[in-house]
């Protein structure tokens, strides 16, 4: 299990004294994190690395998982969807299953810790069903600038109830909202499985074991198959690349148990990949696996992101902390992360020439894409690492107990 302890080398002293010294007020504190995924997404990347953490400073920290059928999931990825802007047909049936998988399951998780942290739309309306005896917080990974305003005010009816909302981007901020609203941009753990250094070796040997091949340059987009991350504008960026580079392009998508649409937009890309000229050189892969997503995004000449909506984006941090060059879209939080031109290229995201183009100048100039990377790396260090978010859940915790 790891400890604050090993960041010391990559963030300094300060860093963790800091920390540790505004852990004090909080010592034997027990927190409770609730989400609806063990694995898949930004979420569960996050908690996977953040709770352990926690314990380690003194804070009692746990994790739980709602329990949701598919139907429930299908609903709640709707309701998702609305909250990115689209169009939902919110009828009293949908309504009615989202709150009852709610109330069902308060009846099997008992809460009597001093603060609860609810991750997401799907156990949103937990707060209903609970005595609520502690500050609760709902923290919001959704890229809510432009959300649907049938499903926003339907969700308020129980935001009103939480003490505090968590958003990732100030773009997120609802001025009707009551409630106070904090910014947390998510970060990434530099010593995970999925960001940890590996040896030009182990890049090779892993890639072999995958089964991709490294004799032509590699474009690499890591996403759920997701409409918002735009998997079929990839492969339409792909082609222009493909006929002055010959190059391949992997497409990186496992399954998040609470996303049921994935299977479906996986097919469309299938199809539309296999109608390609040159198929071959196109990889889908639907594998979970950190190394694996590691290995790509090292053993990559160029990271795309070609998502229309984009909470935070952890793909791009995850990449740019390899110091790999990322074309990537101008949406959600990645221009917190990317200076445009500097530590990568933003895009408009249905600049399709505009996303070739980039990506043909980072490939023909190797020199110019590893200046780019390395100061995209610097940008992550100082921002966006895990030790800086566990600083920040401090914090609130010290301002709202
Ligand atoms: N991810 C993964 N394997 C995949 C696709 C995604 O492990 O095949 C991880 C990815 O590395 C990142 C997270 O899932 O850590 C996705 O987070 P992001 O904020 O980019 O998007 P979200 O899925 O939350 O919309």
């Amino acid at each position: 299990m790891r400890s604050l302890d090993d960041y010391r080398t990559i963030v300094g002293d300060h860093v963790l004294y800091n920390v540790y010294h505004k852990a004090q007020r909080l010592y034997g504190k027990h927190i409770l994190h609730l989400n609806s995924t063990y694995q898949g997404g930004g979420v569960a990347e996050i908690l996977a690395t953040l709770v352990p953490l926690m314990n380690d400073i003194g804070i009692d920290t746990g994790w739980r998982i709602l329990h949701g059928n598919p139907d429930f999931f299908t609903i709640t990825k709707k309701f998702h969807n609305a909250l990115q802007g689209q169009s939902l047909n919110l009828t009293k049936i949908k309504k009615a299953l989202y709150t009852a998988t709610n109330e069902n399951f308060s009846v099997y998780t008992h809460i009597d810790h001093d603060c609860v942290i609810i991750h997401d739309p799907q156990p949103l309306p937990l707060i209903k069903y609970h005595k609520k005896r502690q500050p609760w917080v709902w923290r919001c990974h959704i890229d809510l600038s432009n959300p649907s305003s049938e499903i926003w005010e339907f969700l308020k009816g129980f935001i009103l109830r939480y003490d505090m909302v968590i958003i990732s981007n100030e773009k997120y901020r609802s001025e009707q909202l009551p409630v106070e609203q904090r910014i947390i941009p998510p970060a990434i753990d530099p010593l995970s499985p999925k960001n940890m250094v590996l040896s030009e070796k182990d890049i090779d040997k892993y890639m072999q074991k995958f089964g991709i091949p490294r004799d032509k340059p590699i474009i690499t987009q890591v996403s759920r198959f997701d409409k918002w991350k735009d998997p079929l504008g990839v492969l339409e960026v792909y082609k222009r690349v493909k006929k002055q580079v010959d190059c391949r392009l992997v497409l990186c998508g496992s399954m998040a148990t609470d996303d049921p649409e994935g299977l479906l937009i996986y097919e469309k890309v299938l199809q539309k990949a296999n109608d390609l000229v040159d198929s071959k050189d196109v990889i889908l892969t639907t594998v979970e696996n950190n190394i694996l997503v590691n290995v790509l995004q090292r053993a990559s000449s160029v990271i795309i992101q070609k998502s229309t909506r984009e909470g935070f984006g952890l793909t791009v941090t995850e990449a740019l902390w390899k110091s790999k060059p990322v074309v990537a879209s101008n949406v959600g939080g990645i221009p917190l992360q990317i200076e445009d031109g500097k530590s990568g290229y933003l895009l408009e995201p249905r600049d399709i020439g505009g996303f070739a183009d980039k990506i043909l100048y980072l490939l023909d100039n190797p020199e110019h894409s590893k200046k780019i990377g390395d100061r995209g790396r610097e940008m992550v260090r100082k921002n966006f690492l895990i030790t800086r978010q566990v600083c920040n859940y401090v914090e609130l915790l010290n301002d709202i107990l």
